[in-house]
């Protein structure tokens, strides 16, 4: 390459996707002589990032990293400004990581079949945090609420970056996210993780 490489991540600094982007970015940086540029663009579940890549110059210097959202995000919204099988050229998957369910620090449950029973009944009280309509924490949270059977108020941010801060604070209550994010805030005991 002969300038820098831009490469979107449609979530908010701080989260998985942008973790991931980050150690992607320092290796190929090094093994291109190049600079990659990351650019955080998050909301609407990805969807503003990912518009942001398939109207990019199509020269090779405009990346765009992201995960199960690109798929379903067509199913979700009425109307996509770019057309996910054409805009895009595919050029590999980098990761494959599992998600896991998480819960404020101090939520009164000590493993999966509590928290169960404890979401049921404060059902109307507790908040679920997300990375926006289609993301993969959307996703999770709506095939959960599905399994059990039960409504949670959906709390939607550019990203679970910020989304774990304020779980850590206290102002949500549970939110499922990527192991990338989850399981360092688990080991130092910020959240509770249930599943
Ligand atoms: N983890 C988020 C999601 O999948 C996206 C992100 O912030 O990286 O919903």
């Amino acid at each position: 390459p002969a300038k820098p490489i831009n490469i979107i991540v449609p979530a908010a600094a701080g989260g998985p996707t942008d973790t991931l982007t980050r150690v992607l970015a320092a290796a190929m940086s090094e093994a291109l002589k190049q600079q990659m540029i990351i650019e955080n663009v998050g909301g609407a579940g990805g969807t503003i990032g990912i518009n942001r890549a398939a109207k990019a110059k199509p020269d090779g210097y405009t990346l765009l990293l992201y995960h199960v959202g690109m798929a379903t995000s067509p199913a979700l919204y009425r109307k996509l400004q770019y057309d996910t099988l054409n805009d895009f050229d595919y050029i590999g998957q980098v990761a494959d990581v599992p998600m896991m369910m998480i819960a404020k620090k101090g939520t009164p449950a000590n493993n999966f079949a509590e928290f169960l029973a404890y979401a049921k009944t404060n059902k109307d009280k507790l908040t679920y945090a997300n990375a926006g309509l289609g993301s993969a924490s959307y996703l999770c949270g709506i095939l959960f609420m599905s399994a059990v059977d039960t409504s949670f108020t959906m709390v939607p941010y550019k990203g679970t970056g910020p989304a774990m801060n304020d779980l850590i604070g206290g102002q949500v209550d549970f939110m499922c996210d990527q192991t990338t994010n989850t399981v360092p805030q688990i080991k130092s005991g910020n959240v509770k993780a249930y599943g």
